[in-house]
């Protein structure tokens, strides 16, 4: 078995890296906040003080980080990865972050004799517990054949997307339908409630009906009608609207250098600034209801 330096144990850090242990690796594991490490440690997690430290030794590190600007620092830092690994160490940076930061890690990395692979996820906070996540993977084949290797406990489907960012690519068109689908979701929801609809018998119509969708199934936004949403737990995220609202974000910024216009992307990513501006950015994106029905609970 594996020796596995592990750097952001938040919300989705926690339960992957608690499925490497599972599988019977050894995960040196390090957060900023100091609380995320003792959770992790309740699961098997190594606790070390540094990224230094959870790099020692490591056959692949993994990050998994808020933003680029995290990702840049953690890597490019004098007391970051790149600064402390051993070159043969695989690193593997999983969070969602923008196009141009990934690019810039792919190449920081490479003029400093390492492999680098982007591996950004979809499956939320459960498919992170469930040891299902969709692995989106840029980098060579070599490299990440490799990372798959020790992804496996932690995914249930693994995809080579192409090259350099190539993963964070497919990763951040793939947020930006899931937020306008969840925009869907939302309002049909509260349109279904007025309509005089139960929410139960709506949801079991909607499911296998064309209205399906993944947010429908996972994320409807009202309490009690399906076990993973959010709704049941007053918003407390799985996804946080923050995240959501960075990852639209970066498809909005991403289109422009294109030359792109997305109206309903914009859309969506105003009711995400919404919340954000309420003070709510801390709720799961299925808050997004709030906007549409002020007696949402939660
Ligand atoms: P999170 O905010 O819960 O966790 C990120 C962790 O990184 C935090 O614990 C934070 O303290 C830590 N951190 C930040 N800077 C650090 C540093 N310099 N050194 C060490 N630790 C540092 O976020 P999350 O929900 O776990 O998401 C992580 C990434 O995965 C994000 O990019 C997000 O967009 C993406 N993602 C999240 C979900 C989800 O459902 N939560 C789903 C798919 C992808």
């Amino acid at each position: 078995m594996s020796t596995i330096g592990w750097i952001g144990l938040g919300n989705m850090g926690r339960p992957m890296t608690a499925n490497l242990v599972k599988a019977g690796h050894t995960v040196n594991g390090f957060d900023l906040v100091a609380i995320a490490v003792e959770e992790a440690a309740k699961h098997g997690v190594n606790p070390v003080k540094s990224a230094a430290e959870a790099v020692a030794g490591a056959d692949i590190v993994f990050t998994m980080l808020p933003k680029g600007e995290h990702a840049r620092a953690v890597y490019l830092e004098a007391d970051g990865v790149l600064a402390h690994a051993d070159t043969k160490t695989l690193l593997v940076d999983s969070s969602t972050i923008d196009f141009d930061s990934a690019r810039a890690l792919h190449a920081e990395a490479a003029d400093a004799g390492f492999r680098f692979v982007d591996g950004p996820v979809s499956g939320g906070v459960t498919g992170a517990e469930a040891g299902t996540l969709t692995f989106m993977l840029g980098g060579s084949d070599e490299d990440v054949a490799e990372a798959k290797t020790f992804i496996e406990p932690m995914a249930g489907n693994m995809f080579h997307a192409g090259g350099s960012a190539a993963g964070q690519a497919a990763k951040i068109v793939n947020n930006m339908m899931l937020s306008i689908s969840l925009q869907g979701v939302v309002e049909g929801a509260v349109l279904a409630d007025r309509f005089g609809l139960d929410p139960k018998a709506f949801y079991d119509i909607a499911t296998v009906s064309s209205g399906d969708s993944w947010p429908l199934r996972t994320w409807y936004p009202v309490p009690g009608v399906t076990e993973t949403a959010a709704s049941n737990n007053s918003f407390k995220p799985g996804f946080a609207t923050a995240l959501m609202h960075k990852d639209v974000g970066l498809a909005l910024a991403g289109a422009q250098t294109q030359g792109l216009d997305l109206p309903a992307a914009k859309l969506v990513h105003a009711q995400l600034q919404k919340l954000v501006d309420e003070g709510l950015e801390g709720l799961d994106t299925s808050a997004l209801i709030k906007n549409i029905d002020a007696r949402a609970p939660g």
